[in-house]
């Protein structure tokens, strides 16, 4: 990077640029710095010691992740470095749990804006917003309109906290640029009482924009992206799951985007059946898999099911019977009035069933998916049912936060005495059972946003298909170990996560390739080009 027009005290106040006490006393000379930090040069990775020695004095997470974000916002390199080298101690803090901690508290901590707002005021005017982001070259953009933000429901500006972890996954687990990466709110308002009172509240203190009005806005957004930073992806964020459904299907085929809480989902899910089927010896052409709850995420995780069957050679009314609802009003079957348009798919001809256990009884699926944000609901009825049905059911209680986990891994194991094939959305920690250690996973999206991202970016898609989607499960799958399904455990280690990003971002590009949807010609030799592209942290030198 150029420093030309930064020196002394400007650069040590840009957090891209600053290395604080790591300036070289060369570059202290050339580039005014002398005297203006303290006289010991330190490498980074003595800065990092100081940062890790501050970090974990901190007992409460949500000290720990102001103490982050401050860096971030003095020293970037610094920041990033330090959260690569430590993802698996870092990531519950920039990322879920503690993150929604600080949406919840976000207009109470706040310190220094980050990223854009756009707000249901900017009508007529969103392009000139977004013309004030210093810089064209932004290749990657998460927006939210706040509304629900994790499992914590509508949060109004306040989300933006979202936007700034999820790009800092993108840099930290795929290397993406931290200067191409912009988050965005579409601050449109928002429902919630508490925070409408709130005097410290910083979003607009109005309810929601609805209905044409809020597409009118989302439209203008979305184009305004196009003409201001052509070629960035827009990945879409907790945003409600009406809305979700629809804007994804609204602009899927339109601009380059795509939403995570469906597709992400969808894609970590698959990739842990697949590995599932490496465990339990059936094929996914053999699984049939129940969905506790039928939500954005359910049909996420149906579809690339059932696009990954079709692609097995089944026919798609055939795949569709491979997957199972079951909402508030049991199990999803043809002849029910009650049910909304994106369950009908799946709303198969077959006898009612009032709840799970009878409906696990009933179809004997091979595999259960909670994403229901309801806890106790894998009783120890369903799991020793699913256990009688099957060698080695196949367990997923997918629902955030730990609180709302459907089971623990200690009941899957326990109840299904050893056999469950088991991950789970929140953590958990390892489970002796029978004398045996298994290691539960964690089906963390994080495993898969961040190298479709950098997939592509450097293959310049034009689209975010369902394809990259399933190379990028396949992928993830391929990449565990079999000393890991050993132990159960269904992911690669998140310690590894930039080399398995490298690699989704590969296969996302080949199909980028593959599909006509690239716009940089194809490198001959791929899979460095993607590793060389990865931003690292590492200091740059400035002479
Ligand atoms: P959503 O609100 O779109 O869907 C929830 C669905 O569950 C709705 O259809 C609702 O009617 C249904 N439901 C609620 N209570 C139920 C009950 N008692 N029985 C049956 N159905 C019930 O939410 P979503 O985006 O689909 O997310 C659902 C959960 O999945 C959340 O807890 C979220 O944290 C989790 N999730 C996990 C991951 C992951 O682990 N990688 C990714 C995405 C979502």
């Amino acid at each position: 990077m150029t420093t030309h027009s930064h020196r002394g005290y400007d650069l040590l106040h840009n957090p891209r640029l600053n290395k604080g006490t790591g300036f070289t006393p060369e570059e202290r000379d050339q580039l005014g710095l002398r005297g203006l930090v303290p006289p010991r040069f330190t490498t980074q990775a003595e800065q990092q010691a100081r940062v890790l020695e501050n970090f974990r004095k901190k007992t409460a997470a949500i000290e720990k992740y102001i103490y982050l974000i401050s860096l971030q916002d003095r020293n970037e390199h610094l920041f990033y470095r330090v959260v690569m080298d430590h993802v698996e101690e870092m990531m519950p803090i920039i990322y879920t749990p503690t993150v929604g901690e600080a949406c919840t508290s976000f207009s109470h901590i706040f310190r220094r804006p980050r990223g854009l707002y756009v707000t249901a005021q900017d009508r007529g005017r969103i392009r000139d917003v977004l013309r004030n982001w210093p810089g064209r070259d932004v290749a990657m953009i998460v927006v939210t309109d706040g509304e629900r933000i994790l499992g914590l429901g509508d949060l109004g500006a306040n989300g933006m906290g979202i936007p700034i972890g999820k790009l800092s996954l993108y840099t930290a687990c795929a290397g993406v640029d931290p200067s191409r990466c912009l988050p965005i709110t579409l601050d449109v308002g928002t429902n919630r009482d508490e925070l409408l009172a709130d005097p410290l509240y910083l979003g607009l203190p109005q309810k929601r924009l609805t209905g044409a009005e809020y597409e009118a806005l989302v439209e203008e957004f979305v184009l305004a992206v196009q003409e201001v930073f052509p070629g960035a992806v827009i990945q879409f964020e907790d945003f409600a799951t009406e809305n979700a459904m629809h804007l994804l299907a609204r602009y899927r085929d339109r601009v380059c985007c795509f939403n995570d809480d469906i597709q992400g989902t969808a894609a970590v899910t698959l990739a842990g059946i697949l590995s599932a089927t490496r465990i339990t010896g059936q094929p996914l052409t053999q699984q049939v898999v129940m969905f506790l709850g039928a939500g954005a995420a359910a049909t996420g995780i149906a579809d690339l099911i059932v696009s990954a069957l079709v692609r097995e050679g089944m026919p798609e009314a055939e795949a569709r019977r491979h997957c199972w609802f079951v909402d508030r009003g049991g199990l999803v079957v043809r002849g029910r009035t009650d049910l909304q348009e994106h369950k009908l798919p799946y709303a198969h001809d077959h006898a009612p069933a009032g709840d799970l256990l009878t409906a696990v009884e009933s179809v004997k699926p091979t595999a259960i998916v909670g994403v229901s944000a309801t806890p106790n609901t894998f009783t120890e009825a369903v799991v020793k049912a699913m256990s009688r049905h099957n060698p080695r059911p196949i367990i997923f209680p997918l629902s955030n936060p730990t609180s709302k986990s459907e089971c623990t891994a200690a009941e899957a194991y326990g109840w299904s005495e050893g056999k469950a094939v088991f991950a789970s959305g929140s953590p958990f920690d390892q489970v002796m059972w029978g004398g045996r250690t298994f290691t539960p996973g964690q089906g963390n999206n994080a495993y898969i946003f961040p190298g479709v991202g950098l997939g592509v970016i450097v293959s310049g898609a034009r689209r975010v298909t369902d394809s990259m989607f399933y190379a990028a499960a396949r992928t993830l799958a391929a990449g565990v170990p079999e000393a890991s399904l050993n132990e159960g455990l269904l992911f690669p280690r998140l310690r590894d996560i930039r080399a398995v990003s490298a690699r989704i971002a590969t296969a996302v590009a080949e199909v980028a390739y593959a599909d006509g949807l690239a716009t940089v010609p194809r490198p001959a030799d791929l899979p460095a080009v993607v590793r060389a592209s990865m931003y690292d942290g590492t200091y740059p030198s400035y002479l």
